[in-house]
């Protein structure tokens, strides 16, 4: 795979909806792509016991991505139980040696799901156990991890706007009645507001890892 996309989302879903249309744009150009989902997400849906909803979301995932010309991946840890823990970091670790892409998106840490939070951490270890191999590292824009968010890239994804909804849309929880947010009129007025900003149709942003010479306690350490 070496040169393509790998997402890491803590949820069947995460990565679909904030970055599956930057996701097209690599699978378009031929390059690999490949969606890591962490848990499930099998415990978000207020009706449905978490084994049905667990394998609606298996089947989600892949009808998803299968829109989208990449693959899908589902590790078996528990929705709202993910841990940074060594194992999971090593477990991640292992796939970026496997498949050393270019570019490895996941969730910004300032997380109100702490599922979101521990994958930002357990992702950031596994960078540091694979050797030799330095991808670029992305943060998407995901309406739960807006904490500190600061957008610095923008992607015109106008081209591969209607793949994206096409394949998001193949998640119950995009099109709407699992719970009480409304993802599909969010995510698409965002790719509206992005654009806004790029001066483009339809645009996504990401965020780089906040430069260490410009956080509060370098400006500190250098008073
Ligand atoms: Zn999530």
């Amino acid at each position: 795979m070496s040169g393509g996309l790998l997402l890491i989302g803590a949820h069947v879903g995460d990565m679909d909806f904030t970055a599956g249309h930057l996701a097209r744009l690599y699978a378009k150009a031929g390059d690999e792509v490949l969606f890591l989902h962490l848990t499930a997400g099998e415990g978000g849906h207020p009706g449905k016991d978490r084994g049905a909803y667990k394998a609606q979301k298996l089947a989600e995932a892949a009808e998803a991505a299968g829109r989208l010309g990449a693959e899908c991946r589902v590790l078996g840890h528990p929705d709202g139980d993910l841990f940074a823990s060594q194992g999971v970091a090593l477990e991640v670790a292992g796939i970026i040696d496997e498949r050393r892409p270019r570019t490895v998106v996941t969730h910004w840490r300032g997380s109100l799901h702490r599922d979101h939070a521990n994958c930002h951490f357990a992702v950031e270890r596994a960078l540091e156990l694979v050797s030799g191999h330095r991808p670029e590292l992305w943060f998407a824009d995901n309406w739960e991890d807006a904490d500190g968010f600061k957008p610095d890239v923008v992607v015109d994804i106008s081209a591969v706007f209607d793949d994206w909804l096409s394949a998001a849309r193949c998640h119950e929880l995009f099109r709407g009645g699992v719970v009480n947010f409304d993802y599909q009129g969010y995510y698409e007025a965002l790719t509206l507001l992005r654009g806004k900003m790029s001066g483009t149709q339809r645009a996504a942003a990401f965020m780089r890892p906040p430069s260490v010479f410009s956080s509060p306690a370098a400006r500190l350490a250098g008073d």
